[in-house]
């Protein structure tokens, strides 16, 4: 990749951030994901080959065939029970 292709800066460095997956309503959190990062605007690039690696951790984890590292517990609410800060 060349340039960003959500606002077309040429620079990019490689970074590191989390990711998360979503299938069927189940999460899976990756820290420390190698991706591409626009400088500019932040957006982030990953490699398909990364995000099928991801994919796979996330069918071995909810299989029972890999074990669950760490769990967290997330707050949820929908946005009309946000409050509004003003
Ligand atoms: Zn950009």
């Amino acid at each position: 990749m060349n340039n960003c292709s959500f606002c077309g800066n040429k620079n990019l460095k490689q970074s590191k951030t989390e990711y998360t997956y979503k299938h069927n309503g189940k999460y899976l959190l990756i820290n420390k994901v190698p991706c591409i990062q626009c400088e500019y605007c932040g957006e982030k690039y990953f490699e398909a080959k990364v995000l099928k690696q991801i994919e796979t951790e996330f069918s071995n984890i909810y299989s029972g065939k890999k074990k669950i590292n760490k769990e967290i517990i997330m707050p949820t609410e929908n946005f009309s029970e946000v409050i509004s800060a003003q």
